[in-house]
């Protein structure tokens, strides 16, 4: 049901397209569905709807925020400078999961970019989302919505639980991809990738581009912290955490990831969030870090990088 305001037990405040649409153009916040996780949106051009997005997240104001958009025209709004090789990316990878980073225009706040003279755009796929851009007719932005360095939603009910009844949500059902997207950024004509996501350095390469590596020290960016998405629970990503795992074993409970790895990433946070909900500390093992298990991989370590709990 998307068609009605719904509260239930006071808590989930549940809103029609039409309802978040109003929100939105009126400079409001609201959590939508995309298909990589449930974005906190606001209008890039409300200074206080971004204030909000940070405020809400309670984000450090040094971790940029992804701008999105539903057509090509309104990255004019973003960017001057849409060089060729992005062109290139966007026609293979828009709609999807593919961030840009790109020279940013007079029009985007430094608040939204932390100060920096790049914006990261995205032109989500999701049909929900899509209309709801297009309709308040501005980019959006969207930090998943979650507190900062939390697990990410990647279903109505996650924002739910996080936010229950604070936050305005449309229910899009569950997140197709499950985890944020890669985001990249052109280099005298070579991709950087700023953050692994389900679109592999090897999906990008298939196509010609020239990639260079995350791992490569140019490709840091701006808000890729150590620790994110962490449980309330100890979580060991055997490798990583042998020696405390080791150390633990015997109240630790086994979860197993599925096989392929767009299902994993699909039921990844919802799985996260279940193990952290139903055991007193749990561990799991990834043989494959290349691929589409990258991304994979890189959410895991991240979230088992419990500094307090060690
Ligand atoms: P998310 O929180 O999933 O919406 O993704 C936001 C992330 O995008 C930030 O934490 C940064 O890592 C990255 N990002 C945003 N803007 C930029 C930028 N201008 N340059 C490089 N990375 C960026
Ligand atoms: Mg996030």
């Amino acid at each position: 049901m998307i068609h009605c305001l719904l509260y239930t037990e006071g808590r989930i405040l549940l809103v029609s397209k039409t309802q978040a649409i109003d929100i939105l153009k009126g400079g409001g916040n609201v959590a939508i569905p995309t298909e990589t996780v449930y974005g906190l949106a606001g209008r890039y051009d409300s200074l206080k709807a971004v204030e909000n997005i940070f405020r809400i997240k309670q984000r450090p104001s040094f971790d940029p925020l992804i701008c999105h958009i539903s057509n090509l025209e309104q990255i004019d709004l973003l960017t001057k400078n849409f060089d060729p090789t992005s062109q290139r990316l966007a026609k293979e990878f828009w709609p999807g999961p593919l961030t840009i980073v790109l020279p940013k225009s007079k029009n985007v706040d430094s608040l939204i970019t932390a100060g920096l003279d790049t914006v990261a755009i995205r032109m989500p796929k999701h049909r929900l989302c899509q209309e709801i851009i297009e309709e308040v007719a501005s980019p959006l932005c969207a930090p998943s919505a979650n507190y900062f360095g939390k697990t990410s939603p990647s279903s109505m009910q996650h924002v739910e639980t996080e936010f229950g009844g604070k936050l305005a949500v449309v229910d899009g059902g569950d997140c197709e991809i499950g985890i944020e997207s890669t985001i990249v950024e052109v280099i005298d004509g070579q991709v950087f990738i700023h953050r692994s996501g389900m679109i592999s350095k090897a999906d990008m390469e298939n196509l010609g581009f020239e990639v260079l590596d995350r791992k490569s020290k140019s490709a840091q960016g701006p808000g890729s912290m150590q620790d994110h998405y962490m449980p309330k629970v100890p979580f060991y990503l055997i490798k990583e955490n042998k020696k405390q795992y080791l150390e633990n074993k015997e109240r630790l409970k086994e979860w197993k990831l599925e096989d392929d790895p767009y299902l994993a990433a699909r039921n990844l946070y919802k799985n996260l969030r279940h193990q952290a909900e139903t055991t007193s500390g749990f561990y799991t093992y990834i043989s494959d870090e290349d691929g589409h298990w990258e991304a994979i991989w890189d959410r895991l370590k991240k979230a088992s990088y419990r500094k307090d709990l060690f």
